[in-house]
């Protein structure tokens, strides 16, 4: 229909409203998900390299879909950050993380991923302490996982906004350390715990001298300011004996689990014995 006198467009613009049309329904369809609950952690372990003991758990979205099967991350979180559904969506997940490491045995820390626009909400900290409160879950199990793409632009909000989520004595972690900008400021201005190394580094290590090093240098660099450090994507034995030969805390990924629904990661984290 507005496509006259415009002819050489018509198509595209055909082909964009179907595109808008679809991306239209499938966020409609998000919005009831997650008001349904039908957006779901999966839980993943975080291992002592040094011991081998599971010590933590991070929650990833998932979202079963009825046709589409199931949806990745990648596809919805952008979805509900443009649909203004991110906030309600992490208050949901936030509440069923907590829930369920609820029963956890007490040393398991429960991660969650925080999306950069978050950290423009001058509400989150209140939010957060709401869903312990609600819960029960103690804050200094839980750990709040942003990346450095969150600390562009209003710093000084974003700062501030870390500290008071610190202040509930909530840990806090710097996301795929090494792929964002001015990571060094970061880590002297903002009141991180924990560093994770992002996955292009640590599956590399093996194959790639340079990839090695770099990790070498973030475990130490973690270290000497007081960090602990997460090797993300761990997904061979090879890499996992070389990140304990640099002394690097924890490791996450396939070689020690996938993410797993909330019923499969109860036995797990159960310690016999313990509960
Ligand atoms: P991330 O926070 O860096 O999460 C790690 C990703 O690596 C996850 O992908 C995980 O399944 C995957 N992974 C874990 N171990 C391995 C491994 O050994 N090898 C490889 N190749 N991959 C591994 P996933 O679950 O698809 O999540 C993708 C991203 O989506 C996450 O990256 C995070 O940025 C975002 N995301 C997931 N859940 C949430 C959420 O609840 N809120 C927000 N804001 N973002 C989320
Ligand atoms: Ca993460
Ligand atoms: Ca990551
Ligand atoms: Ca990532």
């Amino acid at each position: 229909a507005k496509a006259e006198g415009r002819g050489c467009f018509r198509f595209f613009e055909q082909g964009t409203d179907a595109r808008v049309r679809a991306m239209a329904q499938l966020e409609s369809e998000l919005r009831q998900a997650v008001s349904d609950e039908a957006v779901v952690p999966h839980f993943q372990p975080l291992i002592d390299l040094g011991t081998g003991h599971l010590v933590g758990v991070e929650m990833l979205a998932r979202w079963p879909h009825p046709t589409r099967g199931m949806v990745s991350p990648a596809e919805f979180i952008p979805l509900a950050e443009d649909g203004g559904l991110i906030g309600p969506m992490t208050v949901s997940l936030l509440r069923q993380g907590c829930r369920a490491a609820g029963s956890w045995p007490a040393h398991v820390t429960l991660a969650s991923n925080l999306s950069p626009m978050q950290l423009r909400d001058a509400n989150l900290p209140a939010t957060i302490a709401n869903v312990l409160a609600e819960t029960g879950f103690p804050a200094a199990r839980l750990e709040l996982e942003v990346t450095e793409s969150a600390l562009v632009g209003d710093l000084v909000l974003a700062r501030r906004l870390l500290e008071e989520i610190r202040a509930l004595g909530v840990r806090l972690a710097l996301d795929d350390f090494g792929t964002g900008y001015s990571s060094l400021r970061h880590l002297q201005l903002l009141p991180f715990d924990r560093l994770k190394i992002d996955q292009s580094f640590v599956g590399a290590m093996v194959a790639d001298k340079e990839s090695a090093k770099i990790v070498s240098a973030v475990v130490g660099l973690g270290h000497s300011l007081g960090l602990s450090t997460v090797a993300e994507g761990v997904e061979t034995e090879e890499v996992a004996a070389l990140l304990r030969g640099l002394g690097c805390d924890v490791g996450q990924g396939w070689l020690f689990g996938r993410p797993v629904p909330a019923h499969r990661i109860d036995a797990l984290v159960a310690v016999p014995g313990e509960k």
